[in-house]
């Protein structure tokens, strides 16, 4: 089958002809439908030391939906030709972090494109206790959003302490970034997202979506917070972006008790103004990946139309053009790169 293949330790990624998967017993083969390129997909292309620990060769792909083609004979209540979309992660569902809820902290979990064969791929094979049913209101390239979609609401939702009528700063109008500002709006929270002069299409998209924007490398954010909140501060800053500058540009702007968030992967250790952290009673916190309950919450968010999630969709590419694809979703030129296999 065709696929993209990260083949080697070194930058850069590669369109192959693979052999097409077998199934286990408990598991689906998925006809990829659409898959697309996250953040840390550009990471792996880059090969930063983040992913040096990573299997090779492996197909590349976490964000994907499609039907199933097979069933394996254990599978329960799913079928062939179900149209669904997986969870990214596998947890081993017996480490101490499995057992009290936090899977996505799981000590042994692998994960698709990383430790086993991902979705940008014409197959994927997936256990079915991954599986959520794409329901018919939603595209198969909505679908492929589903999981960075619940990377956001778990950020939010579960590690954010957001309520009604604060200001929450949302830094980076990534696809992260522009959900969980709509998922801000959604909580009651007035939000501003920021971003830099290279975010043009990214700073369109948010303003589609009614979203204020605004343009660190042209305004001052830190004074336009401080004339919204009467020289208070922001309630919330929630740093979407691996740009250190951001980290530092949190603790400026957020108000004395106030929450900052931390989602972005950084390529090196960031310089925090710590004292201004304990001087100010600040909280800083991590949020990293998804709960499986945050698959349906998603699901549920998106279907309803309570959560945008097309319009974040700007480029569509053949598995061949596998460098151009990357190549374009490092550019920024646009916002969710997708494959349609
Ligand atoms: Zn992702
Ligand atoms: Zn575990």
């Amino acid at each position: 089958m065709r696929a993209v293949v990260k083949r080697k330790p070194e930058p850069g990624v590669v369109f192959a002809e693979v052999p097409k998967p077998t199934i286990a017993a408990d598991e689906v083969l998925i006809e990829v439908k659409a898959a697309a390129i996250c953040g840390s997909d550009l990471g792996i292309y880059d090969y930063t030391p983040a992913y040096s620990k990573m299997r090779l060769p492996v197909v590349m792909g976490h964000e994907f939906s499609g039907k199933i083609a097979e069933a394996g004979p254990q599978v329960k209540g799913y079928a062939i030709g179900d149209r669904v979309l997986a969870e990214s992660v596998k947890a081993c569902a017996v480490c101490v972090y499995c057992r009290s809820g936090h899977e996505n902290l799981c000590d042994a979990s692998t994960l698709f494109g990383i430790h086993v064969d991902g979705g940008m791929a014409e197959y994927v094979a997936v256990p079915y206790r991954l599986l959520h049913r794409l329901p018919g209101e939603l595209s198969f390239e909505e679908g492929a959003l589903i999981e960075p979609l619940s990377n956001a609401l778990h950020f939010v939702k579960d590690c954010t302490p957001i309520r009604l009528g604060d200001l929450a700063v949302v830094h980076g109008c990534g696809p992260i970034g522009i959900f969980s500002a709509q998922l801000f709006r959604l909580a009651g929270a007035e939000v501003i997202l920021t971003g830099v002069n290279v975010d043009t299409e990214r700073f369109k998209i948010a303003s589609g979506l009614g979203l204020e924007i605004v343009n660190v490398e042209k305004e001052d954010l830190a004074k336009l917070v401080s004339e919204r909140t009467g020289g208070r501060g922001a309630d919330i800053a929630f740093v979407a972006t691996g740009a250190p500058p951001a980290v530092v540009q949190a603790t400026q702007i957020v108000k004395k008790r106030g929450q900052i968030t931390i989602i972005g992967i950084f390529g090196r250790p960031v310089e925090v103004p710590m004292t201004q952290v304990v001087r100010r009673e600040i909280t800083l916190s991590g949020a990293y990946d998804a709960k499986p309950e945050n698959f349906d919450q998603s699901i549920r968010l998106a279907k309803s139309g309570a959560i945008k999630v097309k319009e974040l969709i700007t480029h569509r590419f053949l598995l061949e053009k596998a460098r151009e694809a990357f190549e374009t979703a490092k550019s920024r030129v646009g916002c969710k790169v997708e494959f349609i296999p």
